[in-house]
């Protein structure tokens, strides 16, 4: 599906197709999946022609990165959402607001409290995801599975935020499926309709779980090493 010989724009249609395909599988509607296209470290010249073949949905990792690259982008093409998919340091909480349509990483009460601010200031409103670290990594951001429930009630009554859905990233070396299955369980506890879930490599089983967003890069980039 990534050959490098393809176009963007074939991998985009190829992607496309098998969230359509996992989805009818799974009973769901394919228009019920949205395709996020993650452009983290790729220029404005190599994400212009996913703009042009129609996308309109794109993942970030980094707040500044972000600032530089899709201003310019945004005018040129229209009906553009920008989701940040990385972690987020409390004292960007004003520029990540300004910057992206939908913050998917919110994990502790610091950050929960810095962006009750940032809008405040700003008037904006990003719709948010409290990402959950849901293989327990050390290194990895996220609220532990077993705090969730409380950090999200928190995040509306301390906070008055209100929370979208949820975010995971599984560990790199366990099989994605029981992880993918945990966010679920979670978000329909909390009575969440959102869940990003599942990466180029393991899409599908995201979408055969549940996925309501799928954040896919290298599958339709390329890989981030070769630039
Ligand atoms: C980089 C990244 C992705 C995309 O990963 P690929 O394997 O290139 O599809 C998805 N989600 C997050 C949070 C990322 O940082």
């Amino acid at each position: 599906m990534s050959s490098s010989s393809e176009t963007v724009q074939e991998r985009l249609a190829a992607i496309r197709g098998a969230i359509a395909a996992a989805a009818r599988e799974a009973g769901r509607a394919p228009e019920d999946v949205v395709l996020t296209a993650v452009s983290k470290t790729f220029e404005a010249d190599h994400i212009r022609p996913a703009l042009e073949a129609g996308q309109r949905v794109f993942g970030e990792n980094r707040v500044q990165e972000a600032m530089k690259k899709w201003p310019a982008l945004r005018e040129a093409f229209a009906g553009v959402e920008l989701r940040l998919i990385g972690p987020l340091q409390s004292n960007k909480a004003v520029e990540a607001v300004e910057t992206f349509d939908v913050i998917e990483s919110l994990d502790r009460p610091k950050l929960a409290r810095a962006l009750a601010a940032a809008l405040e200031k700003t008037g904006r409103t990003p719709r948010l995801l409290v990402q959950v670290n849901t293989g327990e990594e050390e290194q990895k951001a996220g609220v532990l599975p077993e705090a969730a429930d409380a950090f999200i009630a928190s995040c509306r009554d301390d906070y008055g935020l209100s929370v979208e859905g949820l975010m995971c990233i599984p560990p790199a070396d366990q099989p994605p499926a029981p992880h993918f299955g945990l966010l679920r369980l979670i978000a329909e506890r909390n009575g969440l309709h959102t869940l990003s879930m599942g990466m180029s490599a393991d899409f599908e089983t995201a979408v055969r779980l549940g996925a309501t967003h799928v954040r896919v890069g290298s599958a339709i980039f390329g890989s981030r090493d070769a630039h």
